[in-house]
């Protein structure tokens, strides 16, 4: 009899309209196909037998082999253990257990040379081995003895049905006797060329190993494969997306351009820089529409390069937005464009959610009728009642704070899409972005304006809190300014602020007026409070800013030279990162000071060696995917990641992913619509992800 992978498990040999109930609830398992791809976690070896003599309870799992002498029961009526004592010549084990005393003596016998099998264990200062598992030497169960034992994820209800690893492993090792072969999933060129094992034979060995060699064999076919789909179906998208969706053609470089080239630059652009305004000015000519993710460490310099593109999309006679997270990063933002615009005759305006209704009003009419250039603000652009003559070019800063949706609507506010750049300065590892964003061209800044000193940054416990009021004091008696920040996990934690008031009060303490002024802001102040806060701070009459991470975000203050970060334990590593990205801005050395407690998980404290030892972005960004895994990584958890992924992690295949998507990308590049005989199956392997794929294409 041969059974298909579409079959249901119900019917198969030991598993019943029971065991399939549970199993598709606890495990999500329905037909057998579920079941080959529920991989093991992890593999026991079996192949090494120890002697009583080498082992000691630090050692996970052992295999001896040897005979048990005689049985002996003790303890009270109620708790009694059964002890058996087993030799191997070298020495001598008690192999215990609390319960099934009778079947245990019933079938295993003295004088039977036996493999048994457990976690050794110390009890009543003996090595002991509880609750072994036990076979008879040279019978291990025919056929299905593998020497790397797979241990399964099961669940507290499926043990508790006696449902365990084991049996799951037997079952499948039932299916995989009578399973038909499997049909292959990748194209045949593939395998060859890669020297891949085929489908049928890489499920085998997931559950039943023939070596540890296969096993690795098997692994690397599946996870490639994996990695390989999700490369595929993004770069078809990309493909698509570049044949079919024309863009304006901004062809010339004009006067906006020029002028502002020429007149406004006090300084010279990086080389990176201009490499990017290079890749930016290709695509806005290549009658494509652009769609670029722009990364660069906070100060880089990625402003100016948006103002650039701006620049020319006016040039060619079209209109341009630029929109931002919060109301004070679009005002800032709103205050250097103008600032570096004054006299070039580009019609600038701020529109966010304050914006008086009467000048909203002139705003829209202004905007629809083209006597508007550019527009920068908040999700106030996204408004229906925004409508612009002819958008060209939009600009999101710091992209992951949209949703999908707010993004999709900016689209449609023209018949053609606009050209599109999406600025972000938490970096995203390589691998991360490869997969969230990889259909869009990305473009980085990795080089900072020259000048900059790298910020030093240092660590205390609290023990060194008189030493930093001393070295704060050194640094404002040199007219430097200071923040200093606590962690606010959620706005609405009354703890938090409890937190943050008292800082406040010792800080004011330890320096007092007249000779200091220590300001407080913080999210839940009125506006006009935290305005009047940060103004005092801006012209340089507080000292002293203490606040939560509403500074986290964009403000530009290069006088400010310190940051201390409270309780910095608290926060993620890209967060901590976003905040010493605050000073540094200016000529002077800057300086953050992360301040913990002693206590420290082991995650927190290589997040703070890390950012004492580093300050490069794309670094610290690789060291947080390893450490949280990619769904926590800032920025992808509203959209989080749409592929499930069983073999594969991003945070540690990052070289396989780059090696799987130089594959498809040949693949396409020889057969874009994948319509060559032997790439059938990469299609038919694409509508099976295709649901997710879809929802997720929305993206850029
Ligand atoms: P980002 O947006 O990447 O955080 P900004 O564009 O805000 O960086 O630039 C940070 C600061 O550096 C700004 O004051 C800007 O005027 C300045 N700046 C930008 N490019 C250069 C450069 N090539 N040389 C010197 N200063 C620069
Ligand atoms: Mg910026």
């Amino acid at each position: 009899m041969s059974i298909k992978a579409t079959q249901e498990i119900m019917y198969l040999k030991g598993v019943g309209p029971k065991r399939a109930e549970l199993l598709e609830k606890e495990l999500g398992i329905r037909n057998c196909r579920d079941l080959l791809y529920s991989f093991p976690y992890k593999y026991i070896d079996r192949s090494k037998v120890y002697t009583i003599k080498e082992i000691d309870s630090t050692l996970a799992y052992i295999q001896l082999k040897g005979k048990i002498t005689h049985f002996r029961i003790e303890g009270q009526r109620n708790k009694q253990r059964l002890i058996g004592f087993f030799t191997d010549g070298t020495g001598t084990i008690e192999l215990v257990w609390f319960k099934g005393l009778q079947w245990v003596t019933r079938n295993y016998q003295p004088d039977i040379e036996y493999i048994v099998f457990g976690r050794p264990a110390v009890y009543n200062r003996k090595l002991s081995l509880p609750h072994p598992e036990i076979e008879i030497a040279g019978k291990e169960e025919a056929g299905m003895y593998t020497p790397l034992q797979p241990q399964y994820s099961t669940t507290e209800k499926l043990k508790n049905n006696f449902f365990t690893s084991r049996t799951l492993h037997r079952i499948i090792g039932q299916l995989l006797a009578s399973l038909e072969p499997l049909e292959e999933t990748l194209p045949v060129s593939i395998i060859r060329e890669l020297r891949l094992m085929p489908l049928d034979m890489a499920l085998r060995n997931m559950h039943y190993p023939e070596s540890t060699e296969n096993l690795k064999k098997a692994t690397y076919r599946l996870k490639f494969e994996e990695l390989f789909y999700i490369q595929l179906s993004i770069l078809q998208q990309k493909y698509k997306r570049q044949s079919f969706v024309k863009g304006f053609v901004f062809s010339k470089v004009g006067d906006y351009f020029n002028n502002f080239y020429s007149t406004r630059l006090a300084f010279e652009l990086t080389a990176a820089q201009k490499r990017v305004i290079k890749e930016i000015r290709r695509d806005l000519g290549s009658g494509r529409q652009m769609n670029r993710l722009l990364q660069g460490d906070v100060g880089s310099g990625k402003t100016l390069v948006a103002l650039m593109a701006m620049l020319i999309a006016l040039d060619n006679g079209y209109q341009a937005c630029l929109m931002a997270p919060t109301e004070l990063l679009a005002m800032q933002h709103y205050n250097t464009i103008t600032r570096f615009l004054n006299n070039l005759g580009v019609e600038v305006l701020l529109l966010t959610g304050s914006t008086k209704k009467s000048e909203r009003e002139l705003l829209h009419e202004q905007l629809r009728s083209g006597e508007l250039h550019m527009l920068i603000g908040t999700h106030a652009l996204l408004e229906d009642t925004v409508q612009f003559n002819n958008l060209g070019l939009v600009i999101i800063d710091e992209q992951h704070r949209f949703g999908v949706a707010q993004r999709a609507r900016l689209w449609k506010k023209t018949e053609q899409y606009p050209h599109v750049l999406v600025m972000t300065a938490t970096p995203i590892p390589r691998t991360l972005a490869m997969t969230l964003y990889g259909d869009l061209d990305v473009s980085v800044i990795d080089e900072l304006p020259p000048g900059r000193k790298p910020v030093q940054t240092i660590h205390y416990y609290e023990s060194k809190r008189l030493v930093l009021f001393g070295f704060l004091r050194k640094q404002i008696a040199l007219g430097r300014q200071v923040y200093i920040v606590y962690p606010l996990i959620r706005e609405s934690e009354k703890l938090d602020y409890v937190a943050l008031e008292e800082g406040y009060e010792a800080i004011v303490r330890a320096f007092p007026p007249p000779d200091y002024l220590v300001v407080c802001v913080h999210g839940q102040m009125k506006p006009e409070d935290k305005d009047a806060g940060m103004q005092l701070f801006i012209s340089r009459k507080a000292h002293i800013m203490v606040a939560t991470t509403v500074i986290e975000v964009g403000v530009d203050i290069p006088n400010a030279s310190v940051m201390v970060i409270e309780n910095a334990e608290r926060f993620g590593l890209s967060q901590l990162h976003q905040l010493r990205g605050r000073v540094g801005r200016g000529a002077d050395q800057s300086y953050c000071v992360l301040m913990s407690s002693y206590k420290l998980s082991k995650e927190a404290r290589k997040r703070l060696e890390t950012m004492v030892q580093t300050n490069d972005g794309f670094e610290i960004a690789e060291t947080d995917l390893k450490l949280r895994g990619p769904g926590d990584i800032e920025g992808t958890q509203q959209s989080g990641i749409p592929f499930d992924l069983k073999l594969a992690n991003l945070g540690k295949d990052g070289q396989m992913l780059q090696f799987a998507r130089d594959i498809a990308t040949s693949v396409l590049e020889k057969d874009p619509l994948l319509s060559l005989p032997e790439n059938i199956v990469c299609r038919q392997q694409l509508s099976l992800l295709s649901k997710s794929v879809n929802d997720w294409s929305e993206i850029s």
